[in-house]
């Protein structure tokens, strides 16, 4: 670790490759499997759009030669939305291409809700011919629960978190109790999906999300739990032991200030972490 400071290192596996390889390592002796994230978006010019996509392939085949148990995640504005669509799209399909030709996955995530539809449509035009991506779904949206009915009806892979950024209310529910009930509800319908991964540090959520996939039929390798790397490694393990497939989103790279404010803000108990580590 270089330019990582140890308030980030919680959150963060490193400022580069190795130091994530690393981290997937430790997890996999757990039997736990990761999703490796370089962290990054709103990439402003064509040049860092590209070199974050170049990043990407070198994830894949890294994970290829090393064998850890991962796939990739990545956000669309790193790899250019926000300067052309178009370039977005052939860094996607470079991407989906090399995960294909590994049998690996790409997870897009979900950004903010300006982002929410155009990310959706590059993800269904490409979808058809790159199975081995998926996509990430946000209960605190109302339009949730109807994107996940179109997810099931195109046999698409999702993962559903609550959502990270702030959005209006016109668009999100605001109050935690109605982003939980519209968490349950979307979880339920995603037990209709291909794979669907519930990404959560809630146990409540979790709880509801099994009975979900219990009532559906489903048995413990047709889902996945996800959670975020640094955030209850003793419930991962716990999850594990009871024949759960857990994967944990471990992010790495020198970009880590928006995703560690996102932390921050999501949970008072990590804000008094950064404090005592300020203090002591
Ligand atoms: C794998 C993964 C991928 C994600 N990808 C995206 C994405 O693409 N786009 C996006 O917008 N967001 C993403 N997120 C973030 C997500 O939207 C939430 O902001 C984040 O997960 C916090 O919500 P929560 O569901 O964990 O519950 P919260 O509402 O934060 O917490 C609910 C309850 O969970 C328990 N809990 C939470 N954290 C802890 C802890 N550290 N220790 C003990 N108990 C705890 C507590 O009981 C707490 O009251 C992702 C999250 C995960 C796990």
């Amino acid at each position: 670790m270089k330019a990582l400071t140890f308030l980030a290192s919680r959150f963060v596996a490193g400022d580069d490759l190795d130091d994530a390889v690393r981290a997937v390592r430790a997890l996999n002796a757990d039997g736990i499997k990761a999703t490796l994230d370089n962290l990054g978006e709103d990439s402003l010019t064509r040049e860092l759009a590209s070199a974050a996509a170049e990043e990407n392939l070198e994830m894949l085949r890294r994970i290829d030669r090393t064998g850890v148990d991962a796939n990739i995640s990545l956000k669309l504005t790193q790899i250019g939305l926000a300067v052309d669509p178009a370039l977005a799209r052939d860094n996607l399909v470079r991407i989906a291409e090399e995960a294909a030709r590994l049998k690996n996955f790409v997870r897009i995530d979900m950004e903010g809700s300006a982002w929410t539809q155009k990310t959706l449509d590059l993800f269904y035009s490409l979808h058809d011919k790159y199975p081995n991506l998926g996509i990430v779904l946000q209960a605190y949206l109302r339009r949730t629960e109807a994107d996940c009915r179109d997810a099931v009806a195109r046999r698409a892979r999702v993962r559903l978190c609550k959502g990270a950024y702030k959005e209006p209310a016109d668009l999100a529910f605001q109050k935690k109790e109605e982003v939980n009930a519209n968490y349950d509800r979307c979880a339920a319908v995603l037990t209709k999906a291909p794979i669907p991964a519930f990404a959560t540090h809630d146990d409540e959520r979790i709880a509801a999300a099994l009975k979900s996939c219990d009532a559906a039929g489903l048995v413990k390798s047709d889902y996945e739990i996800q959670m975020l790397y640094g955030l209850r490694a003793k419930r991962w393990r716990e999850l594990r032991a009871a024949g759960h497939t857990v994967r944990v989103y471990v992010p790495y790279g020198t970009h880590w200030m928006p995703y560690f404010y996102r932390r921050l803000r999501e949970r008072k108990e990590n804000v008094m972490f950064v404090a005592r580590g300020l203090f002591s």
